[in-house]
């Protein structure tokens, strides 16, 4: 379905022994090094566990990547992992802010999603939904946020900024992260009904464009599904609650 997508990935086996290959599914392929089968070099060094990953539009990008990988020496591999993890640190501290964003949205009782953009370690764009206060469909997170970073940059292109935002993207604001030629989008909560940066379709992914953007997914991908998850449960309470007030 992903097909934009090629992974690079490292595994740390179980006897503390560094693992490097490639495929188009890291979630499967990860279950076949864990269960042995169809994995045969890590068979007998399992389990293993996920380290690092980069993602690649085209396969022969990952394989050359995999074969540079393959080339470097231990230390070398450990200092990448060591630099991933840094990201990740950063994205969560990020994806905090955009989590801060939604629950402002779920104050005023709109669907809690929020976003943030950076660029060069500041905040230049915040956002959360606002679709029915503002009643215009324009008014997602995303898009707020969009206008409020290219307005206080003073440019609709917005190189080297990264998104984060706290559900996957519908196909407007996906459209729109590549209209604005912004870098990387980080997501948190995945929307199989209607995301379009992966789920649905990988708008930001495509190769036709002359814009790629980095896509990061599942950034605290828990905390970020459960205040919708918590939202639409009281939703539904206080429907109910109607309903019983009306009989
Ligand atoms: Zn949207």
């Amino acid at each position: 379905m992903d097909q934009a997508s090629q992974y690079v990935y490292i595994l740390r086996c179980s006897d503390g022994t560094l693992y490097t290959g490639w495929t188009n599914n890291l979630e499967r392929r990860l279950e076949a090094h864990n269960s042995g089968e169809g994995a045969k070099y890590t068979r007998s060094r399992r389990p293993v566990e996920l380290v690092y990953s980069e993602a690649y539009v085209t396969k022969s990008e990952a394989m050359s990547r995999e074969a540079e990988i393959k080339k470097m020496r231990r230390a070398e591999k450990l200092m990448l992992i060591e630099g991933k993890d840094q990201r990740l640190l950063e994205d969560e501290r990020y994806m905090r802010a955009a989590l801060r964003e939604a629950e402002k949205a779920a104050k005023i009782g709109e669907v809690p999603i929020g976003c943030v953009i950076v660029s060069q370690g500041r905040i230049v764009g915040r956002g959360y939904n606002r679709r029915n206060t503002r009643k215009t469909t324009l008014a997602h997170a995303e898009m707020i946020a969009i206008d409020q970073a290219s307005r206080r940059l003073g440019d609709w292109r917005l190189e080297g900024c990264t998104m984060y935002v706290t559900l996957e993207p519908c196909q407007m604001c996906s459209g729109a992260l590549v209209q604005s030629r912004i870098d990387r989008c980080v997501v948190g909560a995945m929307n199989p009904k209607a995301g379009c940066v992966g789920s649905l379709i990988d708008i930001p992914g495509m190769p036709l464009w002359n814009h790629t953007v980095e896509i990061t997914r599942g950034v605290l991908e828990e905390e970020c599904s459960k205040i919708l998850k918590l939202f639409f449960k009281e939703l539904r309470q206080r429907v109910k609650r109607d309903k019983v007030e009306m009989i």
